[in-house]
């Protein structure tokens, strides 16, 4: 009887666990981009003012594993100030992710899992280092990244072609990390074939959404704008609609990763969200 006692309890306790306290989300600078103009955004220049974009890289400390989630700009750009990426278009990366990770004692081979919103450069800058790590992907991001990179030119392979030799999970939809609920990859396919953002709970901060590019300003959620050169706009749209339901029902916040004055207020590396 106390058997069937404590394994109730032991299958009961998860569904009803709040966030492990233990959870923390790192925020780091993984460079910016400057835009003349943003009219590919799916906006007219005079809506919006804003022409920078933050890049960032979160790493999740879960009890159970270490997630790293975006890698940013390409670390080959560090420290070289302003650097052309197309006419009209700058982008700078002042500190590489690796020292900022050094800065908190984390080394590439404790980092169990590497997940990607997309592998668009801004956001796959490092994703060779984490080879061996175990990469979470949605399938149809895996077969536009690795099969089909030449038919979608924001994807460059020589930035995670590595990984081609690392272990995968490939997705098809939602995807509990750590088994509690805590840390859910959240497919919101679109913007590329496999886009995803990620939700993360906290104890104390509260829910989280990392936006991936599901939105590149605040005013392309207020509006719903769809950026030309996605993939799928009405896919776009589905995953737009999702996520904002994800968001009342959880009552999680909204990071919108490239909001540059969002960025501004966030608290970097080595400091964390708990
Ligand atoms: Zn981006």
């Amino acid at each position: 009887m106390f058997r069937a006692f404590f394994l109730t309890i032991a299958l009961i306790v998860p569904a009803f666990a709040a966030a492990a306290e233990e959870i923390r989300l790192y925020v780091f600078d993984c460079g910016s981009l400057r835009f003349d103009d943003v009219a590919a955004f799916g906006l007219t220049n005079d809506e919006t003012e804003v022409r920078e974009m933050f890049v960032p890289c979160y790493l999740v400390e879960h009890p159970n594993g270490r997630l790293f989630w975006d890698a940013g700009l390409p670390v080959a750009i560090v420290g070289q100030g302003d650097v052309p990426l197309q006419p009209g278009t700058t982008m700078r990366y002042d500190r590489s992710v690796f020292d900022q990770l050094d800065d908190i004692g984390v080394s590439l081979e404790t980092i169990d899992y590497a997940a990607f919103s997309h592998m668009h450069f801004d956001h796959a800058g490092a994703a060779n280092a984490f080879v061996g790590s175990t990469i979470l992907m949605q399938k149809p991001e895996y077969v536009a990244a690795f099969e089909m990179a030449d038919a979608n030119p924001v994807f460059d392979p020589t930035l995670y072609g590595e990984l081609a030799d690392a272990e995968f999970i490939l997705l098809e939809g939602d995807h509990d990390v750590f088994g509690d609920g805590s840390v859910r990859i959240i497919a919101a396919y679109g913007h590329t074939p496999g886009h995803q953002v990620l939700y993360v709970d906290l104890a104390n901060t509260g829910r989280i959404v990392l936006s991936g590019d599901l939105y590149h300003f605040r005013f392309s959620r207020k509006d719903r704008r769809v950026p030309s050169f996605n993939t799928d706009a009405s896919a776009t749209l589905t995953a737009m609609d999702k996520v904002e339901r994800l968001l009342e029902e959880t009552g999680a916040t909204l990071w919108i990763e490239h909001d540059k004055a969002l960025a501004d207020t966030l608290t970097k590396a080595p400091r964390f969200y708990d």
